[in-house]
């Protein structure tokens, strides 16, 4: 993109927001906040929120998940058979129609997927099946920090169906392994939560909590790495404290506080029982399905992101390897001295070969200082220097986001940060 045709939000004042990411977030000018609780995405924010979901899909694609979409306005029909219309109340937001129906906007799509496959998955036959989505769901729950908890956010929220709990057990151990994977892609610290099954029922379930220094929940987890014991206030050693032994490892609890951001559970027959979802099996009888249900909170990932590697000059962004590469909104800044004559020149030529995840400093304006410190903001990996060097000898500086700094001939550049 051309600077100056872009439509950056970022600004160089702090917002004031007491939470130090927060303010981050908000001065790379990722979101915008509508009102408390619901934040808009700014392209530059819209372009990271893909790179996150690129990996979640990668990798739920490669465990044979299929993508779907389902509607977020859902009847009160389905949600009254599976007993959680009453359940969720006060967390969920109610409506009518025009014709006085009842509708809400779907917290969570177990009722929706049971749905979905009801009358198509009639046999042993064809199961087991993953299915997934990201999409935007709706809780009318408390903000609080930014994209932490919102009352409408995009969740990745993956459904398995299964002839037989040992088939749920095998599929809740792939998803569960997949979902380190990505938080491992994301180069994240996080720790894996024995958890309970309030709200959503069922008999086993994880949660996934990252490492903050403002969380959900207090959470007291491994240093070792690899281990990722944790447990937290809610989960059932909760008896654990910081500088106990690690039932795992063996190694020192340390106490700090988490964010939650994803969640597996085993659910049984708690929904196929009550939706009336069942299959014929092998003997000629009939039984109800076992679902798993599996969920990644992909805009408070963005929030994490922006704690775990971000430093005083703004986000740093990791690199999520094959078919992904950085999760920065560009992958590289070309930021000409002036642009203007034989730097112009050269500048467009080097834009028409890198292409449209670049970002070219073309406005006339600002200093290369500011033009550094934007770039740096936004968290760009890379920064081509065009400048009295290219001019003497036709090298350029490529600069890291790190500030490790090298000359190389033009080139070279593509090969480099491509
Ligand atoms: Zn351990």
């Amino acid at each position: 993109m051309r600077r100056s045709e872009t439509l950056l939000f970022t600004s160089r004042e702090a917002d004031g927001h007491e939470n130090e990411t927060v303010a981050r977030t908000l001065r790379a000018g990722l979101v915008r906040q509508f009102a408390s609780g619901r934040y808009g995405f700014t392209p530059t924010g819209y372009r990271v929120r893909e790179n996150v979901i690129s990996v979640v899909e990668r990798e739920m694609d490669a465990i044979g998940g299929q993508r779907i979409s389902l509607p977020s306005l859902n009847d009160s029909g389905i949600w009254r058979r599976s007993g959680r219309w009453e359940s969720f109340e006060g967390e969920m937001f109610t409506l009518e129609n025009r014709d006085g129906k009842r509708l809400c906007l779907a917290p969570s799509h177990e009722e929706g997927v049971a749905h979905l496959v009801d009358g198509v998955v009639r046999s042993y036959d064809d199961l087991p099946l993953l299915l997934y989505q990201v999409e935007s769901k709706y809780r009318d729950d408390h903000a609080r920090n930014g994209l932490v908890r919102t009352k409408e956010f995009t969740m990745k929220d993956a459904y398995s169906l299964h002839a037989s709990q040992d088939s749920l057990s095998r599929w809740y151990e792939r998803v569960r392994e997949a979902y380190v994977r990505i938080f491992d892609a994301l180069d994240l610290e996080f720790a894996i939560v024995l958890a309970d099954n309030s709200v959503m029922g069922g008999s086993r379930s994880e949660e996934f909590v990252a490492l903050a220094d403002e969380g959900t929940v207090s959470l007291r987890s491994c240093p070792a790495r690899d281990c990722r014991f944790g447990v937290t206030d809610e989960s059932p050693r909760n008896d654990l404290s910081a500088g106990d032994a690690c039932p795992n490892c063996g190694s020192r609890l340390e106490a700090g506080d988490g964010i939650e951001i994803g969640h597996v559970f085993e659910l049984g027959t708690r929904y196929a029982e009550p939706m009336g979802l069942t299959i014929d099996t092998v003997d000629g009888g009939e039984r109800d399905v076992v679902m798993g249900s599996y969920g990644i909170g992909i805009d408070r990932l963005l929030h994490v992101l922006v704690e775990q590697h971000g430093d005083e000059n703004g986000c740093r962004w990791p690199d999520a390897g094959a078919d992904v590469g950085s999760l920065a909104p560009f992958d590289v800044s070309i930021v000409p001295l002036e642009y203007d004559g034989d730097l112009q020149t050269i500048a467009d030529r080097l834009y028409e070969e890198l292409g449209t995840d670049t970002l070219l400093f073309d406005d006339p304006d600002r200093t290369i200082g500011e033009r550094f410190a934007e770039s740096d903001l936004l968290g760009v990996p890379w920064k081509v220097v065009l400048g009295n060097r290219y001019r003497k000898t036709g090298a350029v500086e490529l600069e890291s986001r790190d500030g490790e700094t090298r000359t190389v001939r033009f080139e070279e550049v593509a090969g480099i940060v491509g």
